[in-house]
Order: structure tokens, then C-alpha cells, then sequence
């Protein structure tokens, strides 16, 4: 599903394979540190991802996916817990073969070429709380 190498200063170098979903690869890399707090980003290439916008004003959320060839060129998140399993926060943008680019949060994408991210796993658990006013789970510091 991918390789790793830690790289020091509680950072690895994972490198996911070809085909597969980003977000449970990166869930299953993090299940196999006990990563439960950290930074991620990276690049890529996918062909098909979902992308998520949340409208403000309805509070309701919006999925869209496309099915094309694609470069991910930011993939930015961070990891931390709830109820005890990682918890994934990702955003995207990606670029088309006119170069223009789309993003928004990330939920699902299927690699096809590479896609290489860095890890940067914390010392202390964070976790996560739901903000009643804003209707969203946020970081519980
Ligand atoms: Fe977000």
C-alpha cells in the first residue's frame, strides 16, 4: 500500500503506491505509527478524487468528483484523534491539463502515477471538539 522512511524529528517519508486512495493509505500509515496528532503534506498525481465544500450559509456539505488526470500540487492537512482512531484533515488542489487548478477538502483520491507526502507526527495526542456556533469540529487544545 506505500513505503516509508523516517526521517528524523518525528517526520517520515511515505511514499503511497499506485491506484490506491490516499486518505485510507495515509489513515492505515498513521493506524501502523499510533500517529495520532501531526502535520501531512505532499505532491502528486490522481485520476479520480472527491472533492468537499462546505457552504456557509446552509451548513450543509458539498461533494464532487472528478475523473480525470490530474497534479496534486499541494496536498496540506493535519492528523489528529477522535474517539481514539486518527482523525484526517486534508485539503487539495489539484491541477488539469489546461492548468487550471480546483481543490477543496480532500475525502477520497486514487493515485495514478505517485504520490509522495511528508509526515510530520507530534509528541501529544491532539483531539477534536465539536464548535456548536460554527457547526464544525475543531482542535480541543
Ligand atoms: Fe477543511
Amino acid at each position: 500500500m506505500y513505503t516509508y522512511k523516517e526521517v528524523g524529528g518525528g517526520r517520515y517519508v511515505l511514499s503511497i503506491d499506485n491506484h490506491e486512495e490516499i486518505s485510507a493509505a495515509l489513515a492505515a500509515f498513521c493506524g501502523e505509527k499510533g500517529i495520532l496528532a501531526g502535520t501531512v503534506y505532499g505532491i502528486g498525481a490522481v485520476n479520480k478524487a472527491t472533492f468537499r465544500y462546505l457552504n456557509p450559509e446552509t451548513m450543509r456539505y458539498v461533494d464532487k468528483t472528478f475523473e480525470e488526470q490530474m497534479e496534486i500540487t499541494n496536498l496540506t492537512g493535519n492528523i489528529s484523534e477522535r474517539d481514539g482512531k486518527v482523525w484526517l484533515h486534508l485539503h487539495i488542489t489539484a491541477s488539469r491539463s489546461d492548468y487550471s487548478c480546483i481543490g477543496g477538502h480532500l475525502l477520497t483520491a486514487w493515485i495514478s502515477g505517485a504520490c509522495e507526502l511528508v509526515v510530520e507526527a507530534f509528541d501529544v495526542p491532539l483531539g477534536r471538539r465539536l464548535d456548536p456556533d460554527l457547526g464544525i469540529t475543531l482542535y480541543d487544545l
